[in-house]
């Protein structure tokens, strides 16, 4: 404001905050709902260019308001058509998103922290560390800069329509910036994205996945990556506070609240960890006759990991021996190797920090 008082954000303001804010201008609702197509739809962010408001308001929105700008470190282009953009986050660091296009849809790869508190034993980003949340406007720029320079499919459709938080860090441990981030990407006024086509990634931090469920009934995938307690504990240390009896049954409470959802498990593929016939098989007895799907992720290793990637051969048995028995199992494509866009491989390269352990102090909560 031109009284030195701080602007207010607009971008990541879901509708009803933005109502709230232009009803404090004095204004009706409905402005709320052209500001979101502006920005979200049109790619505008220059009061001045959104002709339909009133000159008058146009000018008190510059006075009192913002609408910030993603920094971009760099964009790279991968032979097979992955996308990856760095984008910085203050004091050294930097996140990344990960766009994947494929014959039927186009895949955008979000992410919601700096680094992660969770330390999952073979991850890149847990290896690095918690540095902070990022902010809902921080993380819905990612999909806006991404729809704006991905130019659209040949049927004329975005480039974008399916959008997962599988970039860095553990969403359900930013959980208020996250959810009004979900609810622009499904909204009519802004991305438009059926809730289907929007999923959010936990490593299972069961009291935000039941609210989750409560509020916002997008897709949910977990990552289950062993099928027992004591590997889990040893390799997805959350386990320790949230086992898999418990996480399971917040899984099939949350697949409960809404008719015909899957939950689909992630289970990265570890050589001689989490990868026999034994492990399939209780894998098979925790997930048999419940409305679940597994995928199977081959490791993608980093520098200085401990862990080998499952051979081709050994994946498609503990595919195969699943299936049989009537599992929905698929097996993901790396994609954007050459770019080091593939899970677990985000912003590995950016900076060797301190490892910050922040699990005790509350990321469950936040
Ligand atoms: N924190 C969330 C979402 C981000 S990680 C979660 O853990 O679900 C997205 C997926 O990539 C998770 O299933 C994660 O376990 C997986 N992943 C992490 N490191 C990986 C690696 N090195 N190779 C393959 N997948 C990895
Ligand atoms: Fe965090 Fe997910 Fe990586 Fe685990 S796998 S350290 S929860 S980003």
């Amino acid at each position: 404001m031109t009284d030195g008082t701080a602007k207010t954000e607009l971008l990541g303001l879901p509708q009803g905050e933005l109502e709230r804010y232009f009803a404090d201008l004095g204004e009706k609702p409905f402005r709320a709902r052209q500001l979101m197509q502006w920005i979200y739809q049109r790619g505008v962010r220059d009061f001045d260019e959104m002709t339909d408001l009133s000159k008058a308001l146009r000018e008190k929105l510059k006075q009192t308001a913002s609408i910030a700008s993603p920094d971009i470190i760099s964009r790279h282009d991968s032979s097979d058509g992955t996308v990856k953009w760095l984008f910085e986050s203050g004091f050294g660091q930097a996140v990344e998103t990960v766009f994947i296009p494929e014959s039927t849809r186009g895949t955008l790869c979000i992410s919601s922290q700096v680094g992660c508190a969770l330390d999952c034993a073979f991850c890149a980003t847990g290896a690095q560390g918690f540095n902070r949340n990022l902010s809902a406007a921080e993380i819905i720029s990612q999909v806006c800069h991404a729809v704006a320079e991905l130019p659209r499919r040949p049927n004329g459709e975005p480039a974008v329509s399916n959008v997962v938080f599988m970039g860095m860090g553990e969403p359900l441990a930013n959980y208020r910036a996250v959810v009004p981030v979900l609810e622009l990407l499904i909204s009519d006024w802004a991305f438009g994205l059926s809730r289907r086509r929007v999923t959010v990634s936990t490593s299972g931090i069961v009291p935000n996945m039941d609210k989750l469920g409560d509020e916002c009934n997008v897709s949910l995938a977990v990552s289950l990556h062993a099928p027992n307690d004591p590997l889990r504990d040893r390799i997805v240390p959350i386990n320790k506070m949230h086992p898999i009896d418990e996480l399971l049954d917040a899984c099939w409470r949350y697949a409960g609240k809404h008719s015909n959802r899957f939950i689909t498990f992630e289970y990265v593929m570890l050589k001689g960890v989490n990868d026999s016939r034994d492990h399939a098989d209780e894998l098979f007895r925790l997930l048999d006759g419940n409305p679940a799907k597994l995928n199977l992720i081959p490791f993608n290793p980093f520098p200085g990991t401990e862990f080998e990637c499952s051979s081709a051969e050994t994946i498609r048995r503990f595919q195969g021996r699943l299936r049989d028995r009537g599992l929905v199992v698929t097996t993901r494509k790396t994609r954007g190797d050459d770019i080091d866009a593939a899970c677990g491989q985000l912003a590995g390269k950016v900076s060797d920090r301190v490892k910050v352990k922040l699990r005790e102090k509350g990321v469950a909560t936040a």
